[in-house]
């Protein structure tokens, strides 16, 4: 191959939730778009909150056009990150400053940075905790070093800390955590970053360097019930947050995100000029202008969950009168079912027969699981019941 293959690789073939996605459009053109039942995507459907298109507007008369579209400093403007710096100091009573902060394009950049920036030999490994973000393994892989997941608790989908201690070893670089999950739709409780906190303590004394929490958090906001999302950076120094403004502000084609490196955080200066480096090398120059100052003015506002936690609700208890075993989400907007056939795979390709579109946990590492993603429209979700219904009784009859 003339061509890197690896990369040729990754560009030829479509991920499984963005196949279906494209599928679903093929059959609403023969059936009908009101019969087709599609949960692939995690596409925020809530609308982004007022202030989003109020201060686009107030920006686009203040400003003029080098300020709004402009270049800005590689790690953002410093008015942007001082207002996430007081933002998270005022809500968590942590002691932030704008140097902490680097400006993305969203989580998945985030992440990328982080893993590059973190690598530094090629049997360098990252530990994902099932069910996990499959791109995590592509951004891993990019980076140089290689994914070890460690299987789901599928009782509680906390974090299954015998199974997590034998996987973690001399060559881990780090524990990537995403909660609120997709796709389970947990919250870590505190006792288990508590928990996390202490194992990892353990293990940095044991192999003797540093052992970094990477935190992917997107679906922070997004939760249901009071339920609280620990901030980790508060009970473990080498903590890197990735945060994005995708899903709290429904802003996911914008781009916009952060990556958070403490100062407590080991030899955190080098580690900071190490992600603006790693920025420069993949040519991201900087994260997009505009977007910069909406957070900047956005801080603390997010889309309306309250939506979310209808559908939730709407959701579960639908699928569970059917008859269906389902985890119920604490947050995010995915809800995690057992599949009724050991093999998610199949399930998932009956599924559609009745044209519902979920996803199987196969490719989250979860196997015999599916995620039905309800960021949908409460419509959708109330019309796809009798469809759910038939597919359980095709099982059960
Ligand atoms: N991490 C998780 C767990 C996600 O679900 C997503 C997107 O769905 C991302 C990261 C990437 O988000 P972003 O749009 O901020 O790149």
């Amino acid at each position: 191959m003339i061509y890197n293959e690896k990369m040729y690789e990754l560009g030829s073939k479509r991920s499984a939730i963005r196949e279906l996605f494209e599928y679903g459009k093929k059959r609403a053109a023969i059936v009908g778009a009101e019969n087709v039942y599609d949960f692939s995507l995690g596409n925020p459907t809530v609308p982004a909150p007022d202030c989003v298109d109020e201060t686009i507007r107030n920006l686009t008369e203040e400003l003029d056009c080098i300020r709004l579209h402009g270049y800005t400093s590689a790690q953002g403007d410093e008015e942007t990150r001082s207002a996430i710096a007081r933002f998270l100091n005022k809500t968590h009573g942590t002691q932030f400053h704008a140097d902490n902060f680097y400006i993305t394009m969203g989580a998945a950049a985030s992440l990328s940075l982080a893993f590059k920036a973190l690598t530094t030999a090629p049997l360098d490994e990252f530990v994902a905790i099932a069910p996990y973000f499959p791109e995590y393994k592509v951004f891993v892989e990019a980076a140089g070093a290689s994914l070890r997941v460690v299987p789901a608790d599928t009782t509680a989908f906390q974090i299954d800390f015998e199974a997590l201690e034998a996987a973690i070893g001399k060559n881990t670089k780090g524990v990537i955590i995403n909660s609120p999950n997709n796709p389970s739709g947990a919250v870590y409780s505190l006792e288990t970053i508590k928990k996390l906190a202490s194992l990892l303590g353990v293990k940095e004394k044991e192999y003797g360097h540093p052992i970094f929490i990477i935190c992917d958090e997107p679906y922070r906001e997004i939760v249901y019930d009071g339920a609280e999302v620990p901030f980790v950076t508060k009970y473990y120094d080498n903590t890197v947050v990735c945060y994005s403004y995708s899903k709290s502000l429904s802003l996911p084609g914008e781009r916009i995100g952060y990556i958070l490196v403490p100062d407590e955080a080991y030899e955190s200066k080098a580690l900071y000029a190490a992600v603006a480096g790693c920025g420069r090398a993949l040519g991201y120059v900087c994260a997009p202008s505009m977007m910069q100052k909406v957070i900047a003015r956005c801080q603390g506002e997010t889309g309306d969950v309250e939506l979310y936690r209808k559908n939730r609700d709407l959701l579960y208890e639908g699928l569970t009168a059917i008859g269906y075993e389902c985890f119920k989400p604490q947050g995010a907007f995915y809800m995690f079912v057992k599949a009724l056939e050991e093999d998610a795979d199949a399930f998932c390709e009956r599924a559609k027969e009745e044209d519902l579109l979920i996803v199987s946990a196969n490719g989250f590492g979860c196997p015999g699981y599916v995620r039905i993603s309800y960021c949908v429209d409460a419509d959708m979700i109330k019309r796809s019941f009798g469809a759910f219904e038939r597919l359980y009784k095709s099982y059960h009859n």
